[in-house]
C-alpha cells in the first residue's frame, strides 16, 4: 500500500513529506494503524544529534494514535475499528518485561532507537524503492499509517479526541509517570520540576492532581505562566541561589524532585533543594559530566534516572484519561496541531520553545499533490 510518511534521510536535512510503501501486511502479533495524530518529542529531534546510531533514512514519530486498520493473526486482543494509543517497543520476555518494567527492557535500545526487528527489513521503502528503517520506537507514525507491535498499542474509548491523545504514550507518560509511579506522591508531598516543557509540565499536572505542592523552574516566562496555570509556584531558572528558593518555598526542601533539562548545573541546584531522604530523578539524557559537590547525598538523599515514567503504558495511558476527564489533567492544553505537511515548521517551533508539544495529522496523499521541501 501506499501512504504519505514523513522521511528523514539525514541528520541534517528537514524532514520529507512523501510517499511511503508498505510491502507487506501485519505479521503475526501486529496491528497497521491508520495514525489519526502523532506527537513530537525530544527523542525525535535528539535523532539529530545522535551521532548516527539511528538507522536512516526512517520515518521517526512515537506518539502516535488512531485506528486499527488491519491486524496480524488472531492473539493481539484488538480488533479493526479500535482506537489505540501507541507507546514505546519492548520484548516482553526479558527479565525487566516480566517484572512489569518494560522500560527498561533489556532489548529497548535495539527495539525502540536503532530500527526495530531485524526481520522486518525491507518492508517499508519509499516511491523509488529505496529502504527505510523498519521502526522507530515500535511505531514510526509521522505517517498516515504505522505497522505495531499489539502490546504497545493501548485500546481507548472510541469517543474520545484520538487525535490528540497520542503524546501520553511518551512525552505526558514521561512526565506523569516519574510523580505517579516512581516517586508514589501522596497528598502534602512537596515536588520541584527543572524544565518546563511538555515533559515538566505533564509533572507538574501530575503533582498538582496528587495533591502535592509544586514548584516550577524554568527560563521562559510563558512556560512559566502555564506552570502556574496547572498550580505550581514558578520559579525563573536565573533566580540567584535557586536551592534556597526551593527550599523556603517547600518548607524545608522538596521531598521529590525532577530534572528533565539535562543540565549538570540545575541537577546539581536540585539535589541541594531536596530534604533528606528526598529523590531526585533525571529523565533527560546527561549532556556533561555531573560533578557531585560534596555532601549532596548525605542523609538519605537519592538520584535515579526514569525511563518512561517507570510506567506499564496499557496501566498508565487510562489512568492518565481519567485524571484528563475529571479535568484534573489537561494536557490538551499543551498542544498545537500541525498537518503533517508542516512538520518542518513545527520542529522549528519546538526547538524555538514557541509550542509545548506539536501533535501532528496526517493527510491523505491525495490531499496534496506537490511535494513539500
Ligand atoms: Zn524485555
Ligand atoms: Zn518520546
Amino acid at each position: 500500500m501506499r501512504f504519505a510518511a514523513a522521511v528523514l534521510r539525514s541528520y541534517e536535512e528537514r524532514f520529507a513529506v512523501e510517499e511511503v510503501r508498505l510491502n507487506e501486511g501485519p505479521a503475526d502479533g501486529e496491528v497497521l494503524v491508520r495514525i489519526a495524530g502523532c506527537g513530537m518529542c525530544r527523542t525525535d529531534l535528539a535523532v539529530r544529534r545522535s551521532g548516527g546510531r539511528s538507522p536512516l533514512p526512517a520515518v521517526l514519530g512515537h506518539e502516535g494514535a488512531g485506528v486499527v486498520a488491519a491486524t496480524g493473526g488472531t492473539g493481539t486482543g484488538l480488533g479493526v475499528g479500535d482506537h489505540v494509543v501507541l507507546s514505546f517497543d519492548s520484548c516482553g520476555h526479558c527479565r525487566s518485561c516480566l517484572a512489569a518494567a518494560p522500560a527498561y527492557c533489556d532489548s529497548f535500545a535495539p527495539l525502540n532507537l536503532f530500527g526495530g526487528r531485524e526481520e522486518h527489513a525491507g518492508r517499508f521503502t519509499d516511491a523509488a524503492g529505496g529502504e527505510l528503517a523498519p521502526r522507530w520506537f515500535g511505531q514510526s507514525s509521522f505517517a498516515e499509517y504505522a505497522m505495531v507491535p499489539a502490546r504497545n498499542a493501548v485500546r481507548v474509548d472510541p469517543s474520545l479526541p484520538v487525535e490528540l491523545l497520542g503524546p501520553l504514550g511518551c512525552g505526558f507518560l514521561t512526565g506523569a509517570g516519574a510523580v505517579l509511579n516512581s516517586f508514589g506522591v501522596a497528598p502534602g508531598d512537596t515536588v520541584a520540576v527543572f524544565g518546563a516543557g511538555a515533559v515538566g509540565l505533564a509533572a507538574v499536572m501530575a503533582a498538582t492532581a496528587a495533591g502535592a505542592v509544586t514548584v516550577a523552574v524554568d527560563r521562559h516566562p510563558d512556560r512559566l505562566a502555564l506552570a502556574e496555570r496547572f498550580r505550581a509556584i514558578p520559579l525563573p531558572a536565573a533566580s540567584t541561589d535557586l536551592p534556597a528558593h526551593v527550599r523556603r518555598l517547600t518548607g524545608g526542601g522538596a521531598r521529590y524532585a525532577l530534572d528533565t533539562t539535562g543540565s549538570a548545573e540545575l541537577i546539581n541546584d536540585a539535589l541541594r533543594s531536596l530534604r533528606p531522604a528526598g529523590h531526585l530523578g533525571l529523565v533527560a539524557r546527561l549532556r556533561t559530566a555531573l560533578p557531585l559537590e560534596p555532601g549532596t547525598l548525605d542523609r538519605g538523599r537519592r538520584i535515579s534516572h526514569i525511563c518512561e515514567g517507570d510506567a506499564v503504558p496499557g496501566l498508565l495511558v487510562p489512568r492518565l484519561i481519567a485524571l484528563w476527564q475529571a479535568g484534573r489533567f489537561p494536557f490538551d492544553q499543551l498542544i498545537r496541531t500541525y498537518p503533517l505537511a508542516d512538520i518542518n515548521e513545527a520542529e522549528r517551533d519546538c526547538d524555538a520553545g514557541r509550542v509545548v508539544k506539536p501533535v501532528l495529522i496526517p493527510e491523505g496523499l491525495d490531499t496534496w499533490s506537490t511535494p513539500h521541501p
